[in-house]
């Protein structure tokens, strides 16, 4: 399937503030390739359930092992991607990729859920519902241990494309979680009548929410909202003891970040244990 829009307005997006027009197609061109070389890689961060954190899940992250410029992080190229038709064959490669690392976790005993994240251009095609099927029926992966991560911005507005992708993929059984919370300034209300089965908190309000008053009072009402619709709530961005305990406290449900496991090769995914700060 292709994105709404085509290629040719990649010109117009880097006349703006996005730098110089031949850097842009340049990189647009190279990701060609490199989705034809296989040079994008996957890792992945665990997820773990509060209060134990032990291991429910892990994201795939994407990177791109570049010739000569190194392991590349994604904002150095999904902008292009997103600009431009590549985005399409770009998460397609990341859902069979991944799906294919799932099966090989799932052989050692693992049970983890796997997350991937999908841009509004994704839910937004015709055909991504469809790929979405056939990819699970082909791979004879469980739809219930899929979770699509897309944002809430994704979803505002009239994003109908998208609405109803999101309907149809949690009628499939499909997972899906409102990534970036709390920063899209959209309304609750285009929420409501979703099938969302997570909601993951922003790290800006995570990052200081054992100390700053007003990050707690978010992170608090976000923990209440999400439950009141039936979601679990995951805080993304968790790097200090303090953090987690607060979390726990304001019983949240999952929770990533660097204090627990950066991204890493599935093989190598494990989680740190928590030491316990010194009183
Ligand atoms: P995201 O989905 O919000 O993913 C979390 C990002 O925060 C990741 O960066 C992760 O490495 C980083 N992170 C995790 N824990 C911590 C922490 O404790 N502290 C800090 N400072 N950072 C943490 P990464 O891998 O560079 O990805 C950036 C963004 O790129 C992602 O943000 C996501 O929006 C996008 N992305 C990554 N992979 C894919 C993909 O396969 N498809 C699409 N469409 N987007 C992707
Ligand atoms: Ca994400
Ligand atoms: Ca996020
Ligand atoms: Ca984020």
């Amino acid at each position: 399937y292709q994105g709404k829009r085509g290629a040719e307005d990649i010109v117009v997006f880097a006349g703006g503030a996005a730098g110089h027009p031949h850097q842009w197609l340049k990189v647009q061109a190279e990701l060609r390739h490199a989705l034809e070389r296989d040079e994008l890689v996957l890792w992945y961060q665990p997820k773990v359930g509060l209060p134990g954190a032990g291991i429910n899940g892990v994201e795939a992250l994407v990177r791109w092992q570049h010739p000569e410029r190194g392991l590349l992080p994604p904002c150095e190229f999904l902008p292009a991607a997103e600009h431009s038709g590549l985005i399409a064959p770009l998460t397609e490669w990341v859902l069979r990729r991944a799906l294919i690392d799932q099966a090989g976790w799932t052989a050692t005993g693992q049970d983890w859920t796997l997350s991937v994240n999908v841009s509004a251009r994704n839910l937004d095609a015709p055909g991504f519902v469809g790929y979405v099927t056939a990819l699970l029926a082909e791979t004879g992966a469980r739809p219930d241990r899929l979770m699509l991560e897309v944002t809430e911005t994704a979803l505002a507005g009239d994003a109908d494309n998208a609405v109803r992708a999101v309907k149809e993929l949690g009628a499939l059984g499909v997972g899906i979680s409102v990534d970036d919370f709390g920063t899209g300034y959209t309304s609750l209300s285009h929420l409501r009548g979703l099938p969302i089965s997570e909601i993951k908190i922003d790290r800006a309000f995570v990052a200081d929410v054992d100390a700053d008053p007003q990050s707690q009072a978010i992170v608090r009402s976000v923990i209440e909202l999400a439950h009141g619709l039936g979601s679990r709530v995951t805080a993304e961005g968790v790097e200090t003891v303090e953090i987690h305990r607060w979390l726990v406290d304001a019983g949240c449900d999952e929770a990533q970040g660097y204090l627990y496991g950066r991204p890493v090769p599935w093989p190598q995914v494990a989680v740190e244990p928590i030491a316990e700060p010194i009183t």
